[in-house]
This record gives C-alpha cells, sequence and structure tokens, in this order.
C-alpha cells in the first residue's frame, strides 16, 4: 500500500490516500474484507471528487481480456481496462463501442459507475446500453454475475462505485466499415440555430455534438459549430498522444481576454464543411494532448448539466449571459442532444433534452458564479452531471436528485449496510453520513 495525493481530473479536488492495487481478484477481495472503508478507483478522469477517498481500491491493474465472441460482438474484460488500451484490439477486428465518451482515458469500471455517454446518445443511450453483464465484488467480499435480465442489474451503473465494485464488464460492441468518419461541419450564427441545426443533424447521423463560442453577445450568443458524422470503409490509424509539457499560471485561462481571442479564433479558423477523421480526432479531440488540464494552473471545475429540450434554448442561452456577467469565459463548451432511455442508472442525469458542459477556471468568483448556475438549471428542471461536479451543495444536490436520493438509501443498506464503499463526494452531499477524514 502507498500514500499519495491524488487528484480528480480539474484538480479542483485532490486529497491525500492510501493507495491498494490489486493484481488479482483475492487481493481485491482481502482489501475490501480488511476495509473498514475503501473506494474502487480507476484513471481518475472524473473532474471532481467522486473517484476520492481516504483508502482507494486503484483497479488498473485488473484488465485482462476474458472471453470474446466474434459471432455475438460481445467481449468481457476486466474492469480496470482503458477504452484507449482495449481500442486497437477492437479496430483490427472491425470493431468499435457502441458507446463512447469524449475521452479514451477512462477505464471500463469508470465507464459503468458514471454510466457515460458519447455523440450517439439520442440513438443508443448511456453506456448502460452497451453492456450485456457486469461482476461485481460487493462490501462483503462476495462475487455475483449479473445479466441484463437480472433486476439488480442498473444498480452498479451511475452509482458511482458506492453499491458495489466491478470487476468484469460484458460489452456489446460494434461492427464499422473502417476506420474512418464522414464528418459534416456547419457553422452557426446564434443558439436557435446551432440547435435547429443539431435537431436536424440528429436525424440522418449516429453522432452529433456542437461546440459553442461562450464569448459570442447579442444577435451572436450561443453561436457554434455543429459536427455530426458517421463511419464510413477504409483506414486511418491512431495517433500518437503529444504531452503538455508546463502549467500555466492560473489567470491566464481566467483572463476574459485571452479566452475571447481563443474562442473567436477557433470559430474563425475551423473550416465548415465535410472532411474525412480519424477515430482519434472525431471522438477524442481532447486527447491529443496528454496532461492538457494542467495548463489551467490552479484548477478549473467542468459544469455539465441537462434540461428537457422544451428549456434547452432558455437555459443554455441564461448560462451563457451569466458567466459572460461574472468574466469567466469557457473554451471547451459542448452541447449535446440526448433520447430517451429504456435502461436507467441510479444517478443518471440525462432527460429527453440537451446536456451542455463547460469549463470554468478556478478563481475567486467560480463558487458565486456555480451556485448562480445551480439556480438556473433547477429553474429549468435540470440536473448537474455528478461526475463533473466539484461545488454541488446538499441543498442543491437533493432538490436535483431527490427521488434517486431515496433509492440509493434503500440500495445502500442492502448491498453496503456498513457503509464500507464512501467517496469523498458522498460525503459532501451529504448521501452518506460522516465526515471527511
Ligand atoms: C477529457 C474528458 C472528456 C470526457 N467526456 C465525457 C463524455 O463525453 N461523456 C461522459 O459521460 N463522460 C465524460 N467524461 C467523464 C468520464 O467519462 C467519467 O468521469 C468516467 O467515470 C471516468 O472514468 P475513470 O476510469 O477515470 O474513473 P474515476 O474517475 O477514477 O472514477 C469515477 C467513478 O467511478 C467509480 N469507479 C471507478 N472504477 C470502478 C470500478 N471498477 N467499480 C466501481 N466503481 C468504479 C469511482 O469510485 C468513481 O465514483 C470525460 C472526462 C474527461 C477527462
Amino acid at each position: 500500500m502507498r500514500e499519495e495525493v491524488v487528484c480528480g481530473f480539474s484538480r479542483s479536488r485532490c486529497r491525500k490516500a492510501r493507495i491498494i492495487k490489486p493484481a488479482s481478484w483475492g487481493e481485491a477481495v482481502r482489501a475490501v474484507r480488511e476495509a473498514d472503508v475503501i473506494l474502487p478507483a480507476g484513471n481518475h478522469y472524473s473532474y471532481g471528487d467522486s473517484s476520492l477517498n481516504r483508502i482507494l481500491l486503484d483497479m488498473r491493474g485488473l484488465k485482462r481480456i476474458l472471453h470474446w465472441d466474434d459471432e455475438q460482438d460481445l467481449l468481457t474484460v476486466e474492469a480496470g481496462m482503458t477504452l484507449a488500451e482495449l481500442l486497437p484490439w477492437l479496430l483490427n477486428r472491425g470493431r468499435f463501442y457502441l458507446i463512447t465518451p469524449g475521452t479514451k482515458g477512462i477505464t471500463l469500471g469508470g465507464a459503468v459507475a458514471s454510466n457515460v455517454h458519447g455523440k450517439d446518445h439520442h440513438v443508443h443511450g448511456s453506456f448502460i446500453h452497451s453492456v450485456e453483464a457486469l461482476t461485481i465484488l460487493h462490501a462483503d467480499g462476495s462475487i455475483r454475475t449479473y445479466t441484463k435480465r437480472d433486476r439488480a442489474f442498473t444498480h452498479f451503473f451511475a452509482s458511482y462505485g458506492l453499491l458495489g465494485i466491478i470487476l468484469t464488464v460484458t460489452l456489446r460492441v460494434k461492427r464499422i466499415p473502417g476506420t474512418r468518419i464522414l464528418a459534416e461541419h456547419v457553422k452557426t450564427r446564434n443558439l436557435r440555430e446551432t440547435l435547429r441545426i443539431l435537431y436536424r443533424m440528429e436525424a440522418s447521423l449516429p453522432y452529433t455534438v456542437a461546440w459553442i463560442d461562450t464569448s459570442a453577445r447579442g444577435t451572436a450568443l450561443g453561436r457554434g459549430i455543429v459536427m455530426g458524422g458517421r463511419f464510413i470503409p477504409g483506414r486511418l490509424p491512431l495517433k500518437r498522444v503529444k504531452r503538455v509539457p508546463f502549467s500555466l499560471p492560473g489567470w491566464v485561462m481566467a483572463s476574459e481576454r485571452f479566452m475571447r481571442f481563443a474562442n473567436r479564433a477557433y470559430y474563425a479558423l475551423q473550416p465548415a464543411g465535410r472532411r474525412v477523421e480519424s477515430v482519434d480526432s472525431f471522438f477524442y479531440p481532447l486527447d491529443a494532448l496528454r496532461d492538457w488540464n494542467r495548463v489551467y494552473g490552479r484548477g478549473f471545475v467542468q459544469y455539465q448539466f441537462s434540461v428537457p429540450r422544451a428549456h434547452a434554448e432558455a437555459a443554455v442561452s441564461r448560462v451563457i449571459k451569466t458567466m459572460q456577467e461574472y468574466h469567466l469565459l469557457s473554451f471547451v463548451s459542448v452541447l449535446k442532444t440526448t433520447g430517451r432511455e429504456r435502461l436507467r442508472g441510479v444517478f443518471d442525469f440525462t432527460q429527453p433534452g440537451v446536456s451542455f458542459a463547460v469549463d470554468i477556471p478556478l478563481t475567486n468568483r467560480t463558487g458565486r458564479l456555480v451556485e448562480e448556475l445551480d439556480r438556473i438549471i433547477l429553474k429549468h428542471a435540470g440536473r448537474v452531471y455528478l461526475t463533473k461536479d466539484s461545488l454541488l451543495t446538499p441543498e442543491v444536490f437533493k432538490r436535483m436528485y431527490s427521488r434517486e436520493t431515496a433509492r440509493f438509501k434503500r440500495l445502500k443498506k442492502t448491498y453496503d449496510p456498513t457503509h464500507k464503499l464512501v467517496s469523498d463526494q458522498a460525503l459532501r452531499l451529504g448521501l452518506i453520513r460522516g465526515e471527511r477524514v
């Protein structure tokens, strides 16, 4: 067991933790049986404190491929495997993830625990819809496999490691004609047009997303670039990741002038029209620079929420205006559509409508800005995505997730009555009684 400082991806929440890295299921079982508190962790790509605890079970050593059914497109893998590690294996077999988030840095366990989503939420929904079975290590040290047919199957999605430790994931993957994507980029003049084109593309393309220029005001507010795409035959190789060799002083990314320049330049320089892209540039553009989160110096918070479609324009425009009033702009600002779902995880944040994510630099104004954004989102029947959250208060959380919290507490009694599985976020939000140690 080693002790080190660990942070969420945005580096807004860090803590000292003792880390146990099991090399076998037996070691994982022993660690769980012996611990009074513990939390499974993946690659700490969640932004805040959902992967933080004083004792962490680092699952990244458990990453064997256990079974592959070439006819059924089903793959059983240990949960510590990252999407990046598995990707070349899949592409070589003409397959790709049915559902992938905008980074391949995450583990499969993390993908289940946050029930992640991607650019195809309007078609396939969240990650749960690509999973056929899970093997769970329970808080009492027992191990059980749950298939889609079991009622308990959904309990381990979007429950953030608090109801059980995922040991294996059986994934359904999709066949692709090649590793190239035919992408369409449309520049829009304002938010209404951005939404209209996003909804239109959604009807014909499996992958859609929009980048928003958060510096644009007045009649241009909410302008951006809407992107859609689909796989086409032909091959393009995966890219090498470059490292960002520096941290910037906090004031650079917090500077309104710099962010205005960056937003305007990106909007102006991105060419519109059709082009062929690789898997990396289309699905994982943020992974091109490893450790890019360090450019924020002091750190940042990511704020991501979903609202029903009827509230989309009002909520998103109010959020952008409020950020402008606080002179805090975002560069990575992503608008996606979210569809109806058959299966739901415990703390899923999506609903039929849109989701919007912005990166906000950490300054002495950030806390007040986020409080204001929370008020806007509540007014528009919205919810914050817990895997991105660093600053929610127990009161706001309760209003966003009241039914889910009541259900979670019942499930916690069943799966973990002694509250062994605990995260800093669960303590901060009042989901579990106790104090962060
Ligand atoms: C650049 C970037 C882009 C992103 N884009 C998207 C996106 O498009 N869509 C989206 O939905 N998310 C996105 N995310 C968020 C990311 O997908 C989630 O935070 C994911 O859960 C991180 O996985 P991880 O393996 O790093 O897990 P961690 O961050 O280490 O842990 C996240 C949660 O999972 C739990 N957990 C981890 N492993 C296990 C396990 N084996 N068993 C039980 N619980 C476990 C932890 O306890 C914690 O609660 C993005 C993140 C980054 C940094």
